[in-house]
């Protein structure tokens, strides 16, 4: 199996040889398809697996289709929420370098920096915004992010943003997201406040266990 034969397109193609991936870890195989296909998605998964290319790929992938773009303006299409500032610059990092080869901007948001670089990188437009809870909310607080044009958020490590204390304001952040858009949800364990924010966010999902 090969990313093409997962039926990757040659800009992100190019972007994985780059960085030596040559075959698709499981999580990849199973994930790749169901999110191409726009189903919703319930992974359960640790860091290590290659789940940021799981997610981080297909997203490219759709949101650089001509069709998926609401209007001439760069819009959040895709919310990434992660606990951790780390893993939101892990993420970002991955994300930037699946997507060197096309147009797509994606920025983070994370606690414990200034806001105002991260204010200016957001006027400047991103369709893929990588998040930590806390500063999100601070910033849509204060009207400076948008996110009525998101078609696919993924909660990462979900069971973690519930250990820290982050789901009211997870849950805060997804009623303000449309209703019609795609979620992928990863989660190592699922404790029962996490199986039912899992049936309230996820139509019909592809379930990946790894
Ligand atoms: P993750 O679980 O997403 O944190 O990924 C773990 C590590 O595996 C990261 O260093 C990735 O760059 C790497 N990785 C992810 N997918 C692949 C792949 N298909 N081939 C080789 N390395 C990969």
């Amino acid at each position: 199996m090969t990313f093409k034969d997962l039926n990757i397109i040659p800009t992100i193609l190019k972007a994985l040889t780059k960085e030596n991936y040559t075959t698709p870890t499981p999580i990849q195989e199973q994930s790749i398809p169901a999110v191409l296909a726009g189903r919703d998605l319930l992974g359960c998964a640790q860091t290590g697996t290659g789940k940021t290319a799981a997610f981080a790929v297909p997203i490219i992938q759709l949101l650089s289709e001509p069709l998926n773009r609401p209007d001439s303006r760069r819009r959040i299409r895709s919310l990434i929420l992660t606990p951790t500032r780390e893993l939101a610059l892990q993420i970002s990092d991955n994300v930037q370098a699946y997507s060197r080869y096309t147009d797509l901007r994606c920025v983070a948001i994370v606690g414990g920096v200034s806001q105002h670089a991260q204010e200016r990188a957001l006027n400047q437009g991103a369709d893929i915004l990588i998040a930590t809870p806390g500063r999100l909310i601070d910033l849509m607080n204060q009207k400076r992010v948008d996110l009525q044009y998101v078609q696919i958020l993924v909660l990462d490590e979900a069971d973690r943003m519930l250990d820290m204390g982050f789901i009211h304001d997870v849950k805060k952040i997804i009623a303000k997201l449309p209703g019609k858009r795609q979620t992928l949800f990863f989660s190592a364990t699922m404790p029962p406040e996490i199986s039912k924010l899992v049936q309230s966010l996820l139509v019909n999902p592809v379930k990946v266990e790894i």
